[in-house]
């Protein structure tokens, strides 16, 4: 369902302002604290959720019957727990599917090596292919190869993901998964092999989509478990040449599609005007996606079902989307479908109303900061903010939200203003896409504060008049501040 409803401008006003109710209810700031306290206290929504998605369906690959299957299941669910308007919105897409695999070194020792074909990465030759290694510390060695330099070989980049609280080492290393593979093969290589991005030195690989260049992936491109990487970089390091096997029997379904699932609580005032709240329901396929990104469904739907059970509607309406095919998202379709850019562009008409977006996708771990739009950063509505989330060890972060979010960015791109729940991703990378993203991962009180933090923000922005962007004639208000 789309609505064409279109409000050319909304007015400033400030939290707190003009409500009529206020004078007959409990101020917005007290229900605020209500939401924060019923998460906390454990209401369950979150983890039933995460947990029955998991075991029922378990891994969701983009485009597959999985994946329909968890859409068919998260709509029944949320027309259950009440919400509005609950549809799926189907779009085309090339499914990747994962074959058999395996991977040894066969000089100058037979040695079995642990990997996992990257997303969208093509299938060697049935009889598997062979090559001499070729080391690169970072994938800046690599492009500084000269073409034809990789004739028949394989190209290994060895960079090491840095751990960080914000994910920030997941940004610098993940270039050479979605890049390698077609800058090896521009050289001459005939695969392309990558110490995993992630930062455990467990035996398991980290997959994740590689990038198509001229509508595909060059050549077969495997991630190396850490502990395979070391011992490919210390056998060269000895002076001795490393020759390994590949086989990958990856295949394409070129007519599938995926679906976003959208649900929303009306507003009462300004339905017209939407909070967004967006995770994905695709999964990579070795684990069962709990922590990437069942958790994140269940923390935004959640919240939105604390919003909903409220004696009183929100001003604005609070809309749930859990987006289809997120991590094969490539930037450039053709045929290659990504559930950001579906709903941006089947709601291009109401994106001028949508006041305020955010997502939720980095696992489980707890909520630190808070980031909103520099507009208001300092305004009535972040210390209101701050005063109802500081309880629960939330800080206002002191610079504007950066990465929004894979599926929300294409609506952020087109003016709407993002916000972020800054989680602590310590250690989301020691199990981001590997076998090991199950739900004894999630932690059921982590679960809960992550809701509560989403209750409360979306609350307080949905039950105001606010205007989130940038102000028109001050184009230095969207500049970040220098960092300290
Ligand atoms: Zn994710």
């Amino acid at each position: 369902m789309q609505r064409t409803l279109f409000i050319p401008a909304m007015l400033l006003v400030c939290v707190g302002g003009s409500d009529a109710r206020a004078a007959s209810g409990p101020s917005p700031e007290v229900v605020a604290a209500q939401l924060r306290d019923a998460a906390i206290a454990g209401h369950d929504i979150a983890y039933s959720w995460v947990s029955d998605l998991t075991t029922h369906i378990g891994p969701r690959p983009a485009g597959s019957a999985s994946e329909h299957q968890a859409a068919d299941w998260a709509a029944a669910r949320l027309k259950a727990l009440g919400f509005e308007n609950v549809h799926i919105e189907s779009f085309p897409m090339t499914a990747w599917v994962r074959g058999t695999e395996s991977a040894q070194l066969i000089a100058p020792s037979q040695q079995p090596l642990v990997i996992a074909a990257l997303g969208g990465s093509p299938p060697t030759p049935a009889a598997g292919l062979e090559g001499d290694v070729v080391i690169f510390p970072t994938l800046r060695d690599l492009k500084a190869a000269a073409p034809g330099s990789l004739n028949g070989k394989i190209a290994m980049v060895a960079q090491r993901m840095v751990r960080t609280q914000e994910g920030a080492g997941y940004s610098a290393a993940v270039p050479g998964r979605t890049d390698g593979p077609n800058e090896a093969a521009q050289r001459g290589a005939i695969a392309y092999l990558l110490r995993s991005v992630g930062t455990d030195n467990h035996r398991q690989a980290h997959t994740g989509t590689a990038r198509y260049v001229d509508g595909r992936v060059a050549v077969p491109a495997f991630a190396l478990s850490a502990p395979d990487a070391d011992q490919i970089e210390r056998i060269a390091a000895l002076g001795q040449t490393v020759r390994v096997r590949l086989f990958s029997g990856a295949s394409y379904v070129r007519d599938a599609h995926s679906q976003n699932v959208i649900a929303e609580v009306r507003g009462r005032d300004r339905p017209q005007e939407v909070v967004l709240l967006g995770a994905h329901l695709d999964s990579w396929d070795q684990g069962t996606g709990a922590i990437d990104d069942g958790a994140g469904t269940a923390i935004v739907t959640a919240a939105a079902k604390l919003i909903r059970d409220l004696p009183h509607r929100p001003r604005r309406t609070v809309r749930v989307v859990l987006f289809g095919s997120e991590e094969v998202a490539q930037p450039t379709p053709p045929g290659h479908g990504f559930g950001g850019h579906s709903y941006a562009d089947n709601h291009r008409a109401e994106l001028p109303n949508h006041v305020l977006a955010g997502e939720s996708d980095l696992g489980t771990d707890r909520v630190y900061s808070f980031a909103l739009p520099s507009r208001v950063a300092e305004s009535e509505f972040a210390k209101t903010l701050l005063r109802i989330l500081t309880p629960i060890g939330v800080l206002a972060s002191d610079r504007p939200p950066e990465d929004v979010g894979a599926d929300v960015t294409p609506t952020v791109e087109a003016g709407v203003p993002g916000f972020g729940l800054n989680q602590d991703a310590t250690t989301y990378f020691d199990i981001h896409h590997t076998p090991d993203d199950t739900l004894d991962k999630v932690d059921r009180v982590q679960l809960d504060q992550n809701v509560a933090a989403w209750a409360a923000l979306v609350w307080l922005a949905a039950d105001s008049d606010i205007d989130f962007r940038p102000r028109p004639a001050a184009g230095s208000a969207t500049a970040p501040p220098a960092k300290p």
